[in-house]
């Protein structure tokens, strides 16, 4: 693994740097509720558009700069050195649009593919259901053919941002006769229809940032079919892939910037020389590098064979561990504040908590590296 950059990666790098300089995002509005901040967030991805900063990773041909994987890495570094808010469409950008540049068709490229990048379309993940989330393939939610389009049926959970969204990437079940990973179908649905109904779901943290989605005989058009009938299984793991691949290197960047905050809140306290924070606060900087250069190798590894290795399971799991042992911490070093809701590290604190579910749940994850990894022998689900 070389972690020198290239003299074109540190033009591309320089680049970006000046420009964000030269555009600081402005701080989130003090006090504001949900709806503010989203706007908030899809105000500086607005921005990156107008500049040609809302994907570098995306080709040239569709709003983006042809970025190198390590190009994309060094975008969402300095984004994050610059302290910017997560772009509001993250989930169109990050997984919707390459599943479309990937699976799509023509039409489909055509359609979705600069509404997204904009901002002015968001995108919403309709995968997970009550009774499937890590077994994605159990889900029930059903499409049924009805002339030239489909009829779709279920529930979905967990949907974030569905408040916020025109799309939904929605994987249904099309062929219930076929064993459970084949008989899936990738839809593209307007969520504009009242056969669709959200729900918000409020979290430990007071917000509502996901959603449960009624589906009561909702239509979707033939051409919005993703990839093939009966092909979803496929195409929803691009969409998986994106998501790792692409928040992975972004989670890490937030991390760091969370323990320097932390550090500085210590340095306050006076606690820096106490050796029961000062092991901890090394500790966690150790991790903090082992996961930066985890990711690093992750994307050498994808660079070399083409494909992620398993470097991207390693990484969400230390990931989420050690942001729940940060804030954990955090609250140990700010004291009673931390535990007020409203304040940052509460916030921070609460939040963290949903890390070791979201994006797949640590124990699938260890599962994922003892398999894959250290080559363990699968475990026998229980008659
Ligand atoms: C903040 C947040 C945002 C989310 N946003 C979205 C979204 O936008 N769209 C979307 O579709 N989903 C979203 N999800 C859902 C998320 O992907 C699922 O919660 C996750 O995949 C786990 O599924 P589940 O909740 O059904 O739990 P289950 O899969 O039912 O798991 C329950 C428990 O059993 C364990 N378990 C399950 N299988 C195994 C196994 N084989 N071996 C060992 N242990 C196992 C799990 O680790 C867990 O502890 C979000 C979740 C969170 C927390």
């Amino acid at each position: 693994m070389d972690l020198t950059f290239s003299d074109s990666e540190l033009a591309f790098r320089d680049e970006f740097r000046r420009w964000l300089a030269d555009n600081q995002p402005d701080p989130a509005p003090p006090g504001a509720d949900e709806d503010a901040l989203f706007g908030w967030r899809r105000a500086w991805q607005r921005r990156l558009y107008d500049a040609g900063w809302a994907a570098p990773q995306w080709p040239v041909e569709y709003g983006g700069r042809a970025a190198s994987l390590t190009e994309s890495a060094i975008y969402f570094e300095e984004l994050g050195r610059a302290r910017a808010p997560m772009s509001a469409n993250v989930l169109g950008v990050l997984l919707a649009g390459p599943t479309i540049m990937q699976w799509g068709t023509p039409e489909q490229k055509e359609r979705y593919l600069a509404p997204i990048l904009s901002g002015e379309e968001i995108w919403c993940q309709g995968f997970s259901e009550p009774d499937a989330g890590s077994d994605l393939a159990a889900l029930k939610t059903r499409a049924v053919k009805d002339g030239d389009r489909w009829v779709i049926t279920g529930q979905k959970v967990w949907t974030s941002g569905a408040q916020y969204s025109k799309w939904c990437m929605l994987v249904a079940r099309t062929d219930p006769s076929v064993a459970k990973h084949k008989g899936l179908t990738y839809f593209l649905m307007d969520m504009e229809q009242p056969q669709v109904q959200i729900r918000p779901l409020r979290q430990i943290t007071g917000e509502a940032e996901f959603n449960e989605l009624f589906l009561e005989e909702a239509i979707i058009p033939d051409e919005n079919v993703v990839g093939g009938v009966g092909n979803g299984w496929m195409v929803a793991l691009t969409t998986l892939m994106n998501e790792r691949a692409g928040l992975g290197f972004a989670l890490q960047v937030r991390l760091r910037h969370l323990l320097d905050d932390l550090f500085a809140a210590a340095a306050e306290q006076g606690l820096l020389d106490d050796p029961r924070y000062a092991d901890e606060l090394a500790e966690l900087h150790i991790r903090c590098e082992t996961i930066r250069l985890m990711a690093w190798k992750g994307l050498s590894a994808v660079e070399k064979y083409g494909q992620p290795g398993p470097e991207g399971s390693l990484v969400k799991w230390l990931w989420s561990d050690t942001n729940q042992r940060l804030t954990q911490l955090a609250a140990d070093v700010v004291g009673p504040e931390a535990l007020t809701a409203g304040t940052r590290w509460s916030y921070e604190l609460l939040r963290a908590r949903g890390n070791t579910i979201e994006g797949g749940t640590t124990e699938v994850l260890k599962n994922i590296v003892a398999e894959r990894v250290l080559g363990l022998p699968r475990l026998k689900a229980a008659a």
